[in-house]
Protein backbone atom coordinates (compact mmCIF):
# COMPACT_ATOMS: atom_id res chain seq x y z
CA UNK A 1 0.00 0.00 0.00
CA UNK A 2 2.48 2.57 1.04
CA UNK A 3 6.14 0.68 0.05
CA UNK A 4 6.98 3.29 -2.11
CA UNK A 5 6.45 6.81 0.10
CA UNK A 6 9.27 8.42 0.98
CA UNK A 7 10.51 10.19 4.48
CA UNK A 8 8.52 13.42 3.16
CA UNK A 9 5.80 11.88 1.52
CA UNK A 10 4.96 10.95 4.97
CA UNK A 11 5.73 14.12 6.12
CA UNK A 12 3.39 15.60 4.13
CA UNK A 13 0.84 13.81 4.71
CA UNK A 14 1.19 14.15 8.40
CA UNK A 15 0.72 17.86 7.85
CA UNK A 16 -1.91 17.80 5.58
CA UNK A 17 -3.68 15.10 8.26
CA UNK A 18 -6.78 16.29 10.04
CA UNK A 19 -7.71 14.32 13.79
CA UNK A 20 -11.12 13.19 14.72
CA UNK A 21 -10.67 14.25 18.56
CA UNK A 22 -13.91 14.08 20.35
CA UNK A 23 -16.36 11.19 21.60
CA UNK A 24 -17.81 9.13 18.86
CA UNK A 25 -21.36 8.16 20.24
CA UNK A 26 -24.71 7.21 18.09
CA UNK A 27 -22.42 7.36 14.77
CA UNK A 28 -21.75 10.92 16.09
CA UNK A 29 -18.63 13.52 17.11
CA UNK A 30 -19.65 15.02 20.56
CA UNK A 31 -17.61 16.69 23.23
CA UNK A 32 -17.22 15.09 26.35
CA UNK A 33 -19.75 16.48 28.77
CA UNK A 34 -17.44 18.64 30.45
CA UNK A 35 -16.41 20.30 28.02
CA UNK A 36 -12.61 19.01 29.08
CA UNK A 37 -9.64 17.93 26.80
CA UNK A 38 -6.39 16.26 27.46
CA UNK A 39 -3.29 16.45 24.80
CA UNK A 40 -2.46 14.11 22.43
CA UNK A 41 1.46 13.95 21.89
CA UNK A 42 3.83 13.19 19.29
CA UNK A 43 6.62 11.41 21.14
CA UNK A 44 8.73 11.60 18.18
CA UNK A 45 9.07 15.68 18.85
CA UNK A 46 7.21 15.62 22.32
CA UNK A 47 5.26 17.94 20.88
CA UNK A 48 1.04 17.83 20.54
CA UNK A 49 -0.64 16.83 17.70
CA UNK A 50 -4.57 17.87 18.82
CA UNK A 51 -6.56 18.24 21.59
CA UNK A 52 -9.04 15.16 22.61
CA UNK A 53 -11.98 15.16 24.55
CA UNK A 54 -11.62 14.06 27.92
CA UNK A 55 -14.73 11.65 28.18
CA UNK A 56 -15.72 10.34 31.31
CA UNK A 57 -18.60 9.08 33.99
CA UNK A 58 -21.03 11.29 31.90
CA UNK A 59 -20.40 10.34 28.34
CA UNK A 60 -19.46 6.18 28.92
CA UNK A 61 -23.51 6.61 30.15
CA UNK A 62 -24.45 7.98 26.92
CA UNK A 63 -22.50 5.98 24.96
CA UNK A 64 -23.41 2.56 26.61
CA UNK A 65 -27.53 4.37 26.56
CA UNK A 66 -27.03 4.50 22.89
CA UNK A 67 -25.24 1.07 22.46
CA UNK A 68 -27.72 -0.72 24.62
CA UNK A 69 -31.12 1.09 22.66
CA UNK A 70 -28.93 -0.52 19.04
CA UNK A 71 -28.94 -3.90 21.23
CA UNK A 72 -32.45 -3.95 22.07
CA UNK A 73 -33.86 -2.80 18.82
CA UNK A 74 -32.22 -5.48 17.16
CA UNK A 75 -31.09 -3.62 14.45
CA UNK A 76 -27.65 -5.46 14.28
CA UNK A 77 -27.90 -7.92 17.35
CA UNK A 78 -30.65 -9.98 15.39
CA UNK A 79 -29.84 -9.48 11.90
CA UNK A 80 -28.92 -12.43 9.54
CA UNK A 81 -25.07 -13.12 10.02
CA UNK A 82 -24.61 -12.66 6.42
CA UNK A 83 -25.85 -9.13 6.69
CA UNK A 84 -23.07 -8.08 9.58
CA UNK A 85 -20.75 -9.94 7.65
CA UNK A 86 -21.20 -7.54 4.48
CA UNK A 87 -21.25 -4.67 6.63
CA UNK A 88 -18.45 -5.73 8.23
CA UNK A 89 -16.53 -6.45 4.95
CA UNK A 90 -17.30 -3.46 3.65
CA UNK A 91 -15.48 -1.97 7.10
CA UNK A 92 -12.65 -3.82 6.36
CA UNK A 93 -12.82 -2.54 2.57
CA UNK A 94 -12.76 1.05 3.89
CA UNK A 95 -10.17 -0.11 6.20
CA UNK A 96 -7.73 -0.86 3.37
CA UNK A 97 -8.62 2.45 1.50
CA UNK A 98 -7.31 4.87 4.19
CA UNK A 99 -4.90 2.24 5.18
CA UNK A 100 -1.65 4.96 4.66
CA UNK A 101 -3.75 7.80 7.03
CA UNK A 102 -4.32 4.86 9.77
CA UNK A 103 -0.99 4.03 9.53
CA UNK A 104 -0.05 7.47 9.80
CA UNK A 105 -2.55 8.18 12.78
CA UNK A 106 -0.96 5.04 15.02
CA UNK A 107 3.03 6.56 13.86
CA UNK A 108 2.41 10.16 15.17
CA UNK A 109 0.04 9.26 17.89
CA UNK A 110 2.42 6.63 19.49
CA UNK A 111 5.83 6.95 17.67
CA UNK A 112 6.30 3.74 16.46
CA UNK A 113 8.11 3.24 12.71
CA UNK A 114 5.87 3.68 9.30
CA UNK A 115 7.24 0.64 8.42
CA UNK A 116 5.65 -1.34 11.22
CA UNK A 117 2.13 -0.21 11.33
CA UNK A 118 1.59 -0.07 7.36
CA UNK A 119 3.01 -3.07 7.24
CA UNK A 120 2.05 -4.99 10.49
CA UNK A 121 -0.52 -2.72 12.85
CA UNK A 122 -2.65 -1.85 9.37
CA UNK A 123 -2.74 -4.89 7.07
CA UNK A 124 -3.36 -7.30 9.94
CA UNK A 125 -6.43 -5.12 11.92
CA UNK A 126 -8.06 -5.54 8.21
CA UNK A 127 -7.07 -9.24 7.83
CA UNK A 128 -8.90 -10.02 11.58
CA UNK A 129 -12.05 -8.09 10.87
CA UNK A 130 -12.47 -9.50 7.76
CA UNK A 131 -11.47 -12.89 8.92
CA UNK A 132 -14.66 -12.40 11.83
CA UNK A 133 -16.75 -11.32 8.94
CA UNK A 134 -16.53 -14.60 6.76
CA UNK A 135 -16.30 -16.62 10.13
CA UNK A 136 -19.96 -15.41 11.55
CA UNK A 137 -22.40 -17.04 8.51
CA UNK A 138 -20.41 -20.62 8.76
CA UNK A 139 -21.33 -21.00 12.62
CA UNK A 140 -23.65 -23.76 13.50
CA UNK A 141 -25.71 -23.55 16.94
CA UNK A 142 -25.99 -27.26 18.76
CA UNK A 143 -28.57 -29.84 19.62
CA UNK A 144 -27.81 -31.77 22.76
CA UNK A 145 -27.86 -35.70 22.55
CA UNK A 146 -30.49 -35.90 24.94
CA UNK A 147 -33.66 -38.62 25.67
CA UNK A 148 -35.66 -38.55 22.09
CA UNK A 149 -39.11 -37.14 24.01
CA UNK A 150 -37.30 -33.72 23.99
CA UNK A 151 -34.84 -31.48 22.41
CA UNK A 152 -32.58 -28.96 23.86
CA UNK A 153 -31.47 -26.52 21.29
CA UNK A 154 -27.74 -24.94 22.46
CA UNK A 155 -27.81 -21.40 20.78
CA UNK A 156 -25.01 -18.75 21.18
CA UNK A 157 -26.89 -15.50 22.12
CA UNK A 158 -24.50 -12.47 21.67
CA UNK A 159 -23.99 -10.65 25.26
CA UNK A 160 -25.22 -6.80 25.24
CA UNK A 161 -23.41 -3.97 25.56
CA UNK A 162 -19.44 -5.34 25.29
CA UNK A 163 -17.00 -2.32 26.77
CA UNK A 164 -13.55 -2.70 25.61
CA UNK A 165 -10.44 -0.73 27.33
CA UNK A 166 -7.40 -1.02 25.30
CA UNK A 167 -3.59 -0.44 25.41
CA UNK A 168 -1.45 1.88 23.46
CA UNK A 169 1.27 -0.16 22.31
CA UNK A 170 -1.19 -1.61 19.32
CA UNK A 171 -4.37 0.23 18.90
CA UNK A 172 -5.55 -0.78 16.19
CA UNK A 173 -4.78 -3.98 16.20
CA UNK A 174 -6.01 -4.80 20.05
CA UNK A 175 -8.89 -3.02 19.22
CA UNK A 176 -9.21 -5.14 16.07
CA UNK A 177 -8.80 -8.34 17.99
CA UNK A 178 -11.98 -7.43 20.23
CA UNK A 179 -13.88 -5.37 17.62
CA UNK A 180 -13.83 -8.09 14.92
CA UNK A 181 -15.85 -11.09 17.00
CA UNK A 182 -17.79 -8.70 19.57
CA UNK A 183 -19.57 -7.05 16.51
CA UNK A 184 -19.38 -10.08 14.00
CA UNK A 185 -21.82 -12.05 17.19
CA UNK A 186 -23.77 -8.65 17.43
CA UNK A 187 -23.06 -7.11 20.27
CA UNK A 188 -22.95 -3.34 20.65
CA UNK A 189 -19.53 -1.80 22.05
CA UNK A 190 -18.58 1.19 23.84
CA UNK A 191 -14.67 1.22 23.09
CA UNK A 192 -12.14 3.53 25.71
CA UNK A 193 -8.82 3.76 23.67
CA UNK A 194 -5.50 4.48 25.69
CA UNK A 195 -5.06 7.67 26.63
CA UNK A 196 -1.53 7.61 24.92
CA UNK A 197 -3.67 6.64 21.60
CA UNK A 198 -7.04 7.78 21.06
CA UNK A 199 -6.63 8.89 17.10
CA UNK A 200 -6.55 5.58 14.98
CA UNK A 201 -9.40 4.26 17.32
CA UNK A 202 -11.16 7.35 16.36
CA UNK A 203 -11.32 6.92 12.82
CA UNK A 204 -11.77 3.32 12.55
CA UNK A 205 -15.29 4.36 14.47
CA UNK A 206 -16.17 6.79 11.26
CA UNK A 207 -15.21 4.02 8.88
CA UNK A 208 -17.41 1.58 10.71
CA UNK A 209 -20.34 4.02 10.50
CA UNK A 210 -19.63 4.96 7.32
CA UNK A 211 -19.82 1.12 6.48
CA UNK A 212 -23.25 1.22 7.38
CA UNK A 213 -22.83 -0.17 11.23
CA UNK A 214 -25.72 1.57 12.88
CA UNK A 215 -26.01 3.87 15.22
CA UNK A 216 -25.04 3.18 18.71
CA UNK A 217 -23.41 0.10 17.59
CA UNK A 218 -19.93 0.70 17.99
CA UNK A 219 -18.99 3.96 20.67
CA UNK A 220 -15.69 5.05 21.21
CA UNK A 221 -14.66 7.16 24.24
CA UNK A 222 -11.48 8.65 24.68
CA UNK A 223 -10.31 9.53 28.27
CA UNK A 224 -7.93 8.55 31.30
CA UNK A 225 -8.23 4.91 32.54
CA UNK A 226 -9.15 5.97 36.00
CA UNK A 227 -12.16 8.01 35.16
CA UNK A 228 -13.77 6.99 31.69
CA UNK A 229 -11.91 3.29 32.08
CA UNK A 230 -13.54 2.98 35.75
CA UNK A 231 -16.69 3.98 34.91
CA UNK A 232 -17.01 1.21 31.76
CA UNK A 233 -15.39 -1.14 34.61
CA UNK A 234 -18.33 -0.03 37.00
CA UNK A 235 -21.26 0.50 34.58
CA UNK A 236 -24.42 -1.14 35.57
CA UNK A 237 -25.61 -2.01 32.28
CA UNK A 238 -22.58 -3.17 30.38
CA UNK A 239 -22.50 -6.76 30.58
CA UNK A 240 -18.70 -7.78 29.44
CA UNK A 241 -15.41 -5.90 29.74
CA UNK A 242 -12.62 -7.47 27.31
CA UNK A 243 -9.31 -5.80 28.48
CA UNK A 244 -6.08 -5.37 26.98
CA UNK A 245 -3.47 -3.71 29.84
CA UNK A 246 -1.41 -4.45 32.38
CA UNK A 247 -1.76 -7.13 34.84
CA UNK A 248 -2.45 -4.28 37.67
CA UNK A 249 -5.17 -2.63 35.97
CA UNK A 250 -6.70 -5.79 34.67
CA UNK A 251 -7.25 -6.60 38.31
CA UNK A 252 -8.86 -3.23 38.71
CA UNK A 253 -11.28 -4.60 36.44
CA UNK A 254 -12.17 -7.94 38.37
CA UNK A 255 -13.25 -5.46 41.65
CA UNK A 256 -14.88 -3.12 39.59
CA UNK A 257 -16.69 -6.13 38.44
CA UNK A 258 -17.27 -7.49 41.48
CA UNK A 259 -18.22 -4.17 43.22
CA UNK A 260 -21.30 -3.70 40.35
CA UNK A 261 -23.05 -5.96 38.82
CA UNK A 262 -20.92 -9.26 38.01
CA UNK A 263 -20.59 -8.41 34.34
CA UNK A 264 -17.88 -10.74 32.71
CA UNK A 265 -14.45 -9.95 32.12
CA UNK A 266 -11.56 -11.49 30.16
CA UNK A 267 -8.01 -9.81 30.50
CA UNK A 268 -4.95 -10.07 28.38
CA UNK A 269 -2.46 -8.56 30.25
CA UNK A 270 1.10 -8.09 30.82
CA UNK A 271 4.33 -11.02 30.08
CA UNK A 272 7.79 -12.03 30.72
CA UNK A 273 8.24 -14.19 27.60
CA UNK A 274 11.43 -16.62 28.33
CA UNK A 275 12.83 -17.26 25.31
CA UNK A 276 15.03 -20.25 25.59
CA UNK A 277 17.94 -21.24 23.28
CA UNK A 278 19.69 -24.83 23.89
CA UNK A 279 22.87 -25.49 22.45
CA UNK A 280 21.26 -27.78 19.78
CA UNK A 281 19.29 -24.92 18.24
CA UNK A 282 18.89 -25.86 14.40
CA UNK A 283 20.77 -22.51 14.05
CA UNK A 284 21.94 -20.51 16.28
CA UNK A 285 22.17 -17.18 14.04
CA UNK A 286 18.51 -17.42 13.47
CA UNK A 287 17.70 -18.33 17.12
CA UNK A 288 19.72 -15.31 17.97
CA UNK A 289 18.44 -12.96 14.93
CA UNK A 290 15.21 -13.71 16.29
CA UNK A 291 15.90 -13.22 20.12
CA UNK A 292 16.54 -9.18 18.57
CA UNK A 293 13.64 -9.06 16.72
CA UNK A 294 11.76 -10.11 19.50
CA UNK A 295 12.57 -7.60 21.97
CA UNK A 296 13.25 -5.01 20.19
CA UNK A 297 10.09 -4.99 17.65
CA UNK A 298 7.73 -2.22 18.72
CA UNK A 299 10.53 -0.68 20.75
CA UNK A 300 10.41 -4.09 23.16
CA UNK A 301 6.36 -2.29 23.67
CA UNK A 302 5.07 -5.81 23.25
CA UNK A 303 3.00 -7.98 25.57
CA UNK A 304 4.69 -11.04 24.20
CA UNK A 305 8.04 -9.73 24.04
CA UNK A 306 11.19 -12.03 24.40
CA UNK A 307 12.47 -10.24 27.48
CA UNK A 308 14.51 -13.18 28.87
CA UNK A 309 16.62 -14.67 27.15
CA UNK A 310 17.28 -18.08 28.86
CA UNK A 311 20.53 -19.23 26.86
CA UNK A 312 22.65 -22.52 27.28
CA UNK A 313 25.87 -21.37 29.37
CA UNK A 314 28.28 -22.83 26.46
CA UNK A 315 26.63 -21.00 23.48
CA UNK A 316 25.88 -17.54 25.42
CA UNK A 317 28.40 -15.36 23.89
CA UNK A 318 27.75 -16.44 20.98
CA UNK A 319 24.06 -15.56 21.02
CA UNK A 320 25.12 -12.36 22.26
CA UNK A 321 27.11 -11.02 19.98
CA UNK A 322 24.79 -11.59 17.23
CA UNK A 323 22.43 -10.20 18.82
CA UNK A 324 25.01 -6.87 19.36
CA UNK A 325 25.08 -6.60 15.30
CA UNK A 326 21.14 -7.11 14.79
CA UNK A 327 21.04 -4.42 17.39
CA UNK A 328 22.81 -1.70 15.36
CA UNK A 329 20.74 -1.99 12.62
CA UNK A 330 18.09 -1.34 15.24
CA UNK A 331 19.15 1.83 16.58
CA UNK A 332 16.21 4.21 16.64
CA UNK A 333 15.28 6.90 14.47
CA UNK A 334 12.74 9.42 12.56
CA UNK A 335 9.42 7.20 13.21
CA UNK A 336 8.45 8.78 9.62
CA UNK A 337 11.26 7.43 7.46
CA UNK A 338 10.55 3.95 6.35
CA UNK A 339 13.85 2.84 6.67
CA UNK A 340 13.42 3.15 10.70
CA UNK A 341 13.30 -0.35 12.53
CA UNK A 342 12.86 1.59 16.05
CA UNK A 343 10.87 4.29 16.91
CA UNK A 344 10.11 6.12 19.84
CA UNK A 345 8.93 5.36 23.36
CA UNK A 346 5.26 6.15 23.65
CA UNK A 347 5.94 9.24 26.28
CA UNK A 348 8.23 10.85 28.37
CA UNK A 349 6.47 8.41 31.33
CA UNK A 350 7.46 5.12 29.94
CA UNK A 351 10.84 5.95 28.77
CA UNK A 352 11.76 7.42 32.41
CA UNK A 353 9.97 3.94 33.80
CA UNK A 354 12.10 1.99 30.98
CA UNK A 355 15.39 4.29 31.92
CA UNK A 356 14.88 3.35 35.69
CA UNK A 357 14.77 -0.36 35.45
CA UNK A 358 18.03 0.01 33.39
CA UNK A 359 19.54 1.69 36.91
CA UNK A 360 17.54 -0.90 38.89
CA UNK A 361 19.39 -3.60 36.69
CA UNK A 362 23.00 -1.87 37.32
CA UNK A 363 22.37 -1.76 41.42
CA UNK A 364 21.52 -4.94 41.57
CA UNK A 365 24.94 -6.24 39.94
CA UNK A 366 23.77 -7.33 36.13
CA UNK A 367 26.15 -6.85 33.78
CA UNK A 368 25.20 -3.94 30.72
CA UNK A 369 26.55 -5.88 27.45
CA UNK A 370 25.91 -2.83 25.34
CA UNK A 371 23.09 0.36 25.64
CA UNK A 372 21.23 1.42 28.02
CA UNK A 373 20.50 5.45 26.67
CA UNK A 374 18.54 7.68 25.94
CA UNK A 375 18.93 8.49 22.42
CA UNK A 376 18.22 11.52 20.15
CA UNK A 377 16.93 13.74 22.95
CA UNK A 378 17.58 16.79 20.72
CA UNK A 379 14.29 15.93 18.42
CA UNK A 380 12.96 16.46 21.81
CA UNK A 381 11.47 12.88 21.36
CA UNK A 382 11.67 9.97 23.92
CA UNK A 383 13.97 7.50 21.95
CA UNK A 384 15.90 4.27 24.12
CA UNK A 385 18.89 2.43 22.35
CA UNK A 386 18.49 -1.41 22.23
CA UNK A 387 19.77 -2.31 25.57
CA UNK A 388 21.25 -5.88 26.85
CA UNK A 389 22.35 -6.82 30.47
CA UNK A 390 24.25 -9.80 30.86
CA UNK A 391 25.10 -11.83 33.98
CA UNK A 392 21.35 -11.58 35.48
CA UNK A 393 19.45 -13.23 37.89
CA UNK A 394 16.06 -14.48 37.50
CA UNK A 395 15.47 -13.32 40.92
CA UNK A 396 15.77 -9.33 39.94
CA UNK A 397 13.60 -6.98 39.29
CA UNK A 398 14.40 -6.75 35.79
CA UNK A 399 13.61 -10.59 34.96
CA UNK A 400 10.61 -10.29 37.20
CA UNK A 401 8.68 -6.93 36.18
CA UNK A 402 7.50 -6.21 32.96
CA UNK A 403 9.90 -3.20 31.59
CA UNK A 404 7.74 -2.71 28.29
CA UNK A 405 11.02 -1.46 26.24
CA UNK A 406 14.12 -2.45 24.99
CA UNK A 407 15.49 -4.41 27.56
CA UNK A 408 16.98 -7.48 27.64
CA UNK A 409 17.62 -9.68 30.33
CA UNK A 410 20.66 -12.76 29.98
CA UNK A 411 20.23 -15.52 31.93
CA UNK A 412 21.77 -19.07 31.74
CA UNK A 413 21.27 -22.62 32.07
CA UNK A 414 22.99 -25.81 32.26
CA UNK A 415 20.46 -28.65 31.64
CA UNK A 416 17.16 -27.95 30.20
CA UNK A 417 14.93 -28.95 33.14
CA UNK A 418 16.30 -25.31 34.91
CA UNK A 419 15.64 -23.51 32.22
CA UNK A 420 12.22 -24.60 32.32
CA UNK A 421 12.24 -23.78 36.12
CA UNK A 422 13.88 -20.50 35.09
CA UNK A 423 10.89 -19.90 32.49
CA UNK A 424 8.08 -20.28 34.66
CA UNK A 425 9.43 -18.53 37.40
CA UNK A 426 7.57 -15.53 37.09
CA UNK A 427 3.81 -14.34 37.81
CA UNK A 428 3.09 -14.23 34.34
CA UNK A 429 2.51 -17.02 31.53
CA UNK A 430 1.31 -15.29 28.37
CA UNK A 431 4.23 -16.49 25.58
CA UNK A 432 7.08 -19.01 25.94
CA UNK A 433 10.12 -20.01 23.10
CA UNK A 434 12.51 -22.64 23.04
CA UNK A 435 14.84 -23.44 20.21
CA UNK A 436 16.06 -27.29 19.73
CA UNK A 437 17.40 -29.77 17.23
CA UNK A 438 15.68 -32.48 19.39
CA UNK A 439 12.49 -33.24 19.04
CA UNK A 440 12.02 -35.15 22.49
CA UNK A 441 13.30 -32.00 24.17
CA UNK A 442 11.35 -29.80 22.20
CA UNK A 443 8.16 -31.04 23.17
CA UNK A 444 9.17 -31.77 26.47
CA UNK A 445 9.84 -28.14 26.77
CA UNK A 446 6.92 -26.88 25.28
CA UNK A 447 4.08 -29.02 27.40
CA UNK A 448 6.00 -27.84 30.74
CA UNK A 449 6.13 -24.18 29.81
CA UNK A 450 2.92 -22.44 31.49
CA UNK A 451 2.17 -20.22 28.81
CA UNK A 452 -0.81 -19.85 26.22
CA UNK A 453 1.75 -19.59 23.39
CA UNK A 454 5.10 -21.43 22.91
CA UNK A 455 7.18 -21.20 19.86
CA UNK A 456 9.19 -24.06 18.81
CA UNK A 457 12.74 -23.25 16.59
CA UNK A 458 10.54 -19.72 16.06
CA UNK A 459 9.35 -16.58 18.27
CA UNK A 460 6.40 -14.20 17.34
CA UNK A 461 4.38 -16.08 14.64
CA UNK A 462 1.15 -16.40 14.44
CA UNK A 463 -2.07 -16.48 12.86
CA UNK A 464 -5.38 -14.96 12.98
CA UNK A 465 -6.74 -18.76 13.62
CA UNK A 466 -4.54 -18.98 16.21
CA UNK A 467 -5.94 -18.20 19.84
CA UNK A 468 -3.50 -15.86 21.63
CA UNK A 469 -3.82 -14.83 25.52
CA UNK A 470 -2.27 -15.71 29.09
CA UNK A 471 -1.91 -18.34 31.51
CA UNK A 472 -1.62 -17.63 35.37
CA UNK A 473 -1.30 -13.62 35.96
CA UNK A 474 -0.89 -13.15 32.35
CA UNK A 475 -4.71 -13.40 32.08
CA UNK A 476 -7.60 -15.18 30.84
CA UNK A 477 -9.85 -15.45 28.07
CA UNK A 478 -8.39 -16.07 24.51
CA UNK A 479 -8.14 -13.44 21.88
CA UNK A 480 -7.91 -14.02 17.94
CA UNK A 481 -9.56 -17.82 16.39
CA UNK A 482 -12.99 -18.98 16.95
CA UNK A 483 -12.31 -19.59 20.27
CA UNK A 484 -12.83 -15.47 20.63
CA UNK A 485 -15.91 -15.73 20.33
CA UNK A 486 -17.17 -17.39 23.47
CA UNK A 487 -16.14 -13.75 25.54
CA UNK A 488 -18.77 -11.99 23.56
CA UNK A 489 -21.74 -15.17 23.52
CA UNK A 490 -23.49 -16.71 26.33
CA UNK A 491 -24.77 -20.19 25.62
CA UNK A 492 -28.44 -20.68 25.88
CA UNK A 493 -29.95 -23.83 26.25
CA UNK A 494 -33.60 -23.92 25.19
CA UNK A 495 -35.56 -27.62 25.89
CA UNK A 496 -38.58 -28.49 24.04
CA UNK A 497 -40.55 -31.14 25.00
CA UNK A 498 -41.95 -33.49 21.98
CA UNK A 499 -45.11 -34.80 23.53
P1 LIG B 1 -2.51 -0.08 31.19
O1 LIG B 1 -1.86 1.04 31.88
O2 LIG B 1 -2.96 -1.25 31.98
O3 LIG B 1 -3.75 0.54 30.42
C1 LIG B 1 -4.60 -0.25 29.64
C2 LIG B 1 -5.93 0.43 29.52
O4 LIG B 1 -6.53 0.51 30.82
C3 LIG B 1 -5.83 1.88 29.03
O5 LIG B 1 -6.92 2.17 28.21
C4 LIG B 1 -5.87 2.65 30.33
O6 LIG B 1 -6.32 3.98 30.18
C5 LIG B 1 -6.86 1.85 31.13
N1 LIG B 1 -6.71 2.08 32.57
C6 LIG B 1 -5.61 2.49 33.26
N2 LIG B 1 -5.88 2.63 34.57
C7 LIG B 1 -7.18 2.30 34.73
C8 LIG B 1 -8.05 2.24 35.85
N3 LIG B 1 -7.65 2.56 37.08
N4 LIG B 1 -9.34 1.84 35.64
C9 LIG B 1 -9.77 1.54 34.41
N5 LIG B 1 -9.00 1.59 33.31
C10 LIG B 1 -7.72 1.96 33.46
O7 LIG B 1 -1.62 -0.68 30.04
P2 LIG B 1 -0.84 0.13 28.91
O8 LIG B 1 0.29 0.83 29.58
O9 LIG B 1 -1.76 0.92 28.07
O10 LIG B 1 -0.31 -1.05 27.99
C11 LIG B 1 0.76 -1.81 28.35
C12 LIG B 1 0.33 -3.10 29.01
O11 LIG B 1 -0.56 -3.80 28.17
C13 LIG B 1 1.46 -4.02 29.27
O12 LIG B 1 1.35 -4.58 30.55
C14 LIG B 1 1.29 -5.10 28.22
O13 LIG B 1 1.84 -6.32 28.54
C15 LIG B 1 -0.18 -5.17 28.10
N6 LIG B 1 -0.57 -5.75 26.81
C16 LIG B 1 -1.06 -7.04 26.81
C17 LIG B 1 -1.41 -7.64 25.62
C18 LIG B 1 -1.94 -9.03 25.59
O14 LIG B 1 -2.56 -9.40 24.61
N7 LIG B 1 -1.77 -9.82 26.62
C19 LIG B 1 -1.26 -6.94 24.43
C20 LIG B 1 -0.75 -5.65 24.46
C21 LIG B 1 -0.42 -5.07 25.67
P3 LIG B 1 -5.27 5.21 30.19
O15 LIG B 1 -4.29 4.98 29.14
O16 LIG B 1 -6.13 6.37 29.89
O17 LIG B 1 -4.66 5.24 31.55
MG1 LIG C 1 0.29 10.21 21.43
Amino acid sequence: MSAALSRENWNDRARSLSYRNQCFIGNRFVSAASGRTFTSTNPATGKPLTQVSAGDKEDVDRAVKAARAAFDKGVWSRIAGAERKKVLLRFADLMEKHATELALLETLDIGKPIGDSSSVDVPLSIQCIRWYAEAIDKIYDEIAPTEPNAISLIRREPLGVVGAVIPWNFPLLMGSWKIGPALATGNSMVVKPAEQSPLSMLRLAELAAEAGVPEGVFNVVPGYGETAGQALGRHMDVDAITFTGSTEVGKFFLRYSGESNMKQVSLECGGKTPNIIMADAPNLDAAAEAAAWGIFFNQGEVCNAGSRLIVEESVKDAVLEKIRKVAQILQPGDPLDPKTKMGAMVDETQMNRVLGYIEAGSKEGAKLAFGGKRVRSETGGYYIEPTVFDGVKNSMKIAQEEIFGPVLSTITFKDPADAVKIGNDTVYGLAAAVWTSDINKAFKTSAALRAGVVWVNCFDNGHISSPFGGFKQSGFGRDKSLHAMDKYTQLKATWINIS
